[in-house]
């Protein structure tokens, strides 16, 4: 695989620098072409997106630049969503030991077998395994979770998370990120 010029990497915005990777695995350009797009783009006095420029030097057509479009808004939004998924598990981990229901290295063999799990395309809830693997009943699961969502809140729009311990249910804020109207659950 090629690799970006240092330079382009240190300057770019990190969507355009996804959108310069993803176009170099694709094959459009190769990164002595993305460095020229990015020149391109350092010398000119209005500053272009970096698939305008890829399009204005001939490299890609309309059609190429959104197929990448797509792709980069793809691979962003499963980024946040995973790791927010793995926020979550770490706080279920984190609950269970406080709790005194299972102990560090109980959460550990369950994360590493989860990690096992989901190479096999196959997504388990760190809950399900503990359960399955006997660490912890349904009901200790089912209180963690309650626990959980006590602790960490999602913004049902943009995926923030918000600690909401300390509020009663019900209570209504604006989310610092999107401006969605959120309520406590
Ligand atoms: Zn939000």
């Amino acid at each position: 695989m090629n690799t970006l010029p240092r330079a382009a990497v240190s300057t770019m915005k990190d969507g355009e620098k996804l959108f310069g990777q993803i176009a170099v695995e694709l094959g459009y350009v190769n990164s002595g072409q993305l460095e020229k797009c990015f020149d391109f783009q350092q010398s000119s006095r209005a500053r272009k997106h970096i698939g305008a420029i890829m399009k204005i030097l001939g490299f890609i057509s309309d059609e190429e630049m959104h197929e990448i479009l797509a792709i980069q808004k793809r691979s962003q939004f499963e980024e946040v969503a995973g790791a927010a998924k793995k926020r979550k598990e770490r706080t279920f981990g984190y609950l269970s030991v406080k709790l005194g229901y299972m102990t560090e290295e109980q959460v550990y063999a369950c994360v590493r077998e989860q990690a096992r799990c989901e190479r096999l395309g196959l997504y388990l809830k760190l809950g399900e395994i503990c359960i399955n693997r006997a660490f912890l009943r349904l009901e200790q699961v089912e209180e963690i979770l309650e626990l959980q969502t006590r602790v960490i809140f999602d913004c049902h729009t943009c995926g923030a998370q918000y600690n909401i311990q300390n509020f009663k249910a019900g209570t209504k804020f604006t989310c610092q990120k999107c401006g969605a109207e959120l309520t406590v659950p």
